[in-house]
C-alpha cells in the first residue's frame, strides 16, 4: 500500500489545479484518444494539487497489466535475439537466447513484477502483491502460449543496426536495420510515436504493431498513421521512402493494412494537419468538450470528474429486463447521505438504473475501512463499481446497492 491511498483527499471529487494542453508534437495514440473525448485526455493527462501536482493515477485494471508485461518482455526478447544473431525462434541460435534469458517464463515475470510494483503503487489499486501473483501463476500457460505466437511470427534479418527504444544515436537514414520500439518523429507533421517492431532494408519497410488484447477499431488508424509518420522522418527516411508492409499482430491473427499509396498519403497528410489545428480550438474552451457515449465512458480513469458522464447516465438508462444474469454492476450518485443502523442511507442524484430522488441503502460488503470512513463523512457521493442484484420481475423495486472490494466512493460534498 502506498501513502496515498490513506489519505481521504484522494477520494474528493477535485478539478485539475493546471490543464493540460494540446501538446506540440503528438503521439498516434494521443491523438487518437483527444479525437474520441477531448476532456478524457485532458483530465488525465493534467496536474492535481492533491496529487503533489502528478498526474491523476488511473483504475487498474489486471488485462492492462498483463498486456503491459506482455507487450515488454516481447521488446526484450527481440533485442535479445538480435543480439546474438538469433533470426527466429527454433533457428541454430535460439538455445543462446533461452540460456540468457533463462526462460520466456522468467523473462514475463521479471516484467510483470516490474508492473505489479506500479500497481501496487497506485491509490487507486485494491488487490494486494499476493493477489497478483495468485493470479498469474494460475494463468502462466495460457499467457506463455500468447508471447509464444506473438513472437514466432517474428522473423529478423541480419543487420548491423538492432536498437531497442529510442537511440538518439540513430541520427541518420536507415537502410537496413531490425528495430523494437523505435521512435519515428516528423517535424512536418508535429507528430512521433514508437514503432513496435520495424525492419528496413534495401527493398521494404515493414511495420508492426503487437496487439494483446481484442481488435479496435482504431487500430487500422493507428499503424496507417504510423506509416504517415516514418514518410515524413526527417531524420531517418529523408528519401522519403513509402512503408510496403503494415502488419497488426493479434494473438489470434496477423492482419495486413495495405499501405497508403502517394495519393493517400497526401490526402491523409492534408486531414491530419486539419484535425490538428482544430483540436487547438477545442483545447481553448473551458469546460473542455466531453464526448460521452457507452464505449468511450466505460474504462474512462476520470469519470468521477466529468459532470457530462453522470448527465449521460441518467439519460441513457440500462435495460435490465434484457440482462441474462440478475446482477449488474454500475456507477451513482448520490446526495442527502447518511447513516442507518450499519448501513447508509440517500436519494439518487444520477443513475442508470434509478430515477432521480428515490430512496437508496447502500451496503458495503467489501468492508473497505475507506470506503466506509468517506460514507460516514459525506453528504454527497459518486460511488464507482457497486453492484446491484435484481430480480427480473421486479426490477429495480428494490432499493440497495453493495460495494465491493473494488468499489470507489468519491466525495462531492
Ligand atoms: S466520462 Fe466519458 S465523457 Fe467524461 S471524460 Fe470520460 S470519456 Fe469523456
Amino acid at each position: 500500500m502506498n501513502n496515498l491511498f490513506n489519505l481521504e483527499k484522494f477520494y474528493k471529487v477535485i478539478l485539475p489545479t493546471k490543464s493540460k494542453k494540446l501538446p506540440n508534437k503528438l503521439s498516434p495514440s494521443t491523438y487518437l484518444k483527444i479525437k474520441n473525448c477531448p476532456r478524457q485526455w485532458s483530465y488525465e493527462n493534467s496536474e492535481f494539487i492533491n496529487f503533489q501536482n502528478k498526474k491523476y493515477p488511473p483504475q487498474v485494471f489486471l488485462q492492462s497489466l498483463i498486456g503491459n508485461s506482455i507487450h515488454k518482455t516481447i521488446e526484450d526478447l527481440i533485442h535479445i535475439m538480435k543480439n546474438l544473431q538469433c533470426n527466429r525462434v527454433n533457428d541454430e541460435n535460439w538455445n543462446k537466447v533461452k540460456k540468457n534469458i533463462k526462460s520466456i517464463k522468467e523473462l514475463f515475470k521479471k516484467k510483470s513484477q516490474e508492473e505489479i510494483l506500479k500497481s501496487l503503487n497506485n491509490p487507486r489499486n485494491r488487490r494486494t502483491k499476493d493477489d497478483y501473483e495468485i493470479y498469474l501463476e494460475d494463468n502462466i500457460q495460457n499467457i506463455l502460449f500468447k508471447i509464444k505466437k506473438l513472437i514466432a511470427k517474428i522473423y529478423l534479418d541480419n543487420t548491423e543496426i538492432n536498437s531497442k527504444k529510442t537511440s538518439k544515436s540513430l541520427d541518420f537514414e536507415l537502410v537496413k536495420a531490425n528495430l523494437s520500439e523505435f521512435e519515428i518523429s516528423s517535424n512536418k507533421l508535429n507528430f512521433f510515436g514508437y514503432v513496435d517492431f520495424f525492419k528496413i532494408n534495401e527493398k521494404d519497410v515493414e511495420i508492426y504493431d503487437f496487439k494483446t488484447g481484442v481488435e479496435k477499431d482504431n487500430d487500422e488508424e493507428q499503424i496507417l498513421l504510423y506509416s504517415l509518420i516514418w514518410k515524413f522522418d526527417e531524420i531517418h527516411n529523408p528519401s522519403s521512402r513509402n512503408a510496403t508492409k503494415l502488419t497488426l499482430i493479434y494473438n489470434d491473427k496477423n492482419k495486413e493494412i495495405s499501405p497508403p499509396d502517394d495519393e493517400d498519403i497526401e490526402t491523409r497528410t492534408e486531414k491530419l494537419i486539419t484535425d490538428v489545428s482544430e483540436l487547438k480550438n477545442v483545447f481553448n474552451a473551458n469546460p473542455i468538450e466531453a464526448k460521452p457515449s457507452l464505449d468511450n465512458c466505460k474504462w474512462c480513469n476520470v469519470k468521477q470528474l466529468c459532470d457530462s458522464y453522470w448527465n449521460y447516465i441518467d439519460q441513457n438508462k440500462l435495460d435490465l429486463s434484457n440482462l441474462e444474469s440478475n446482477t449488474i454492476s454500475s456507477n451513482i450518485e448520490i446526495n442527502a447521505l447518511h447513516k442507518e443502523d450499519d448501513k447508509w442511507a440517500g436519494k439518487v442524484s444520477f443513475s442508470d438504473i434509478f430515477t432521480k430522488e428515490k430512496s437508496i441503502i447502500i451496503e458495503n460488503r467489501g468492508e473497505h475501512s475507506l470506503n466506509r470512513d468517506i460514507l460516514n463523512n459525506s453528504k454527497e457521493i459518486r460511488i464507482l463499481n457497486f453492484n446491484y442484484y435484481f430480480d427480473n420481475e421486479e426490477n429495480t423495486k428494490n432499493n440497495k446497492i453493495v460495494l465491493n472490494k473494488f468499489t470507489e466512493i468519491f466525495k462531492l460534498n
